[in-house]
């Protein structure tokens, strides 16, 4: 997916919400699909990060996003709500989610995974991302095309010694992809996944502290399968998990 090409054009007039907007992959899309077009929705726990961006965005040129400063680890279903009404009521619409936040929790031999790191990777990689979608289905349907995008990982797909609740969650999160989509199908609401692979990011790094970051790709080299996925060009799409790095 890495040689496709959007038009210039692609998201002009989308109302797109990210998670984790504030750095990583998130910060990269968030440029991007600015870029091309959307207004974004930087949502995150961090508020400066989020700022950045929102310099970043503008100073390219691209519209004003709007800054949603929200921790998803203690979020309810009700900020979730509220958060739907506020775009309802500003937007009218929401034509895009991309669910990028998520957290790593700790790397280790399951018997010594604590039962409260396990607990809070599940809130904020899965249960998070249920209630905001749940929430936000409403104002994703008054919208022509929309967009979920869910964001998993080789080890959700393939389990691996000492990924812990992290690879647990990405299976998690394939699984809700697969029931949502089958759900909308026909519909103008399609959900798909991006396993972004091996990518220069925090995450990553905490991952792999003795791997050299020069090797991997940027969040900026996944872009084109991002913006595939977020496009029009995608409408026929539903219920796919594509891999934005398709030889990792
Ligand atoms: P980073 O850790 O670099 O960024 C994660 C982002 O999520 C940050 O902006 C962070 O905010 C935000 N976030 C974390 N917890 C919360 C929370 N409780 N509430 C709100 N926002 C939160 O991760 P990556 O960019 O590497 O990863 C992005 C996605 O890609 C993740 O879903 C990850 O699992 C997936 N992925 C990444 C791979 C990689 O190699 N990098 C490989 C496979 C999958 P803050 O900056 O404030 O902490």
């Amino acid at each position: 997916m890495l040689e496709y090409q959007a038009q210039a054009d692609a998201l002009k007039g989308k109302i797109i919400l990210i998670t984790g907007a504030g750095s990583g992959i998130g910060r990269s899309a968030a440029r991007h699909y600015a870029q091309y077009g959307a207004t974004i929705i930087l949502l995150g726990r961090t508020t400066a990060k989020l700022e950045q961006v929102y310099d970043e965005i503008v100073a390219a040129g691209g519209a004003e996003p709007a800054i949603v400063p929200l921790d998803m680890k203690g979020a309810t279903e009700q900020n979730y709500q509220d958060m739907a009404q506020t775009i309802l009521e500003q937007f009218g619409k929401l034509d895009g989610l991309l669910l990028n936040a998520s957290i790593l929790g700790a790397v280790t031999p399951f018997e010594q995974l604590e039962l409260e790191t396990f607990n809070e990777v599940m809130q904020v990689n899965v249960t998070a991302q249920f209630a905001m979608t749940k929430s936000l289905l409403p104002v994703l349907r008054l919208a022509p095309k929309a967009s979920i995008i869910f964001t998993s990982s080789g080890v959700g797909r393939h389990g691996r010694a000492y990924w812990g609740a992290y690879a647990i969650s990405k299976f998690a999160t394939e699984g809700m992809m697969e029931t949502l989509a089958d759900e909308l199908a026909g519909t103008n609401v399609r959900a798909n996944c991006i396993n972004p692979g091996a990518t220069r990011t925090k995450m990553r790094a905490t991952a792999f502290p003795a791997e050299d970051p020069q090797t991997l790709k940027t969040g900026d080299d996944l872009m084109p399968t991002y913006l595939y996925l977020m496009s029009d060009d995608s409408i026929d799409v539903n219920g796919q998990s594509l891999d934005a790095q398709p030889k990792r």
